[in-house]
Parts: C-alpha cells; sequence; structure tokens
C-alpha cells in the first residue's frame, strides 16, 4: 500500500490550512507559484501521513486528495 497525496496546482490557493491542520507535519508552502501567483503547497513528508484526511477536510477548495493506492 502506498500513499498519493495530490494537490491540484489550477486549485490550491496556497491558503496553508491543510499545512496548518495536519497533525504530523506532512505539508509545506512551496517556492513554487500557480498560474494566479499563488504559492502552491507541497507535500513535504509523506511518510509521516496517518491517512487522518483532515487536509481534504479543511481544504476550501477541495484542491488536496489523499488516495491510498495498492
Ligand atoms: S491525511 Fe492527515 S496526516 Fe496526511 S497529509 Fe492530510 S492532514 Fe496530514
Ligand atoms: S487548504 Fe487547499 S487551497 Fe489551501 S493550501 Fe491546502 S491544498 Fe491549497
Amino acid at each position: 500500500m502506498s500513499l498519493n497525496i495530490k494537490i491540484d496546482a489550477d486549485l490550491c490557493t496556497g491558503c496553508g490550512i491543510c499545512i496548518r491542520f495536519c497533525p504530523k507535519d506532512v505539508l509545506e508552502s512551496s517556492e513554487e507559484l500557480n498560474r494566479y501567483d499563488n504559492h502552491l503547497t507541497k507535500v513535504a513528508r509523506v511518510e509521516d501521513c496517518i491517512v487522518c484526511r483532515r487536509c481534504e477536510l479543511y481544504c476550501p477548495d477541495f484542491a488536496i486528495s489523499v488516495e491510498e493506492e495498492e
């Protein structure tokens, strides 16, 4: 089983809500800008993710998803 945390570059506003709510410090802000000049959030420590899905729940723009893959 592996985890794939996807952040949609066109939807992410860089608001940082997912970063603040993640209990395991998996996510962080990156230097990368999307086409709206927002700093994208990136997955920094996927191995620490506990699949609590708080990031999905609290993202106001439905930009992040946590997928478990076989
Ligand atoms: S599922 Fe939970 S632990 Fe994993 S990145 Fe999202 S908030 Fe963090
Ligand atoms: S909560 Fe959603 S929109 Fe905000 S930084 Fe995280 S993924 Fe991007």
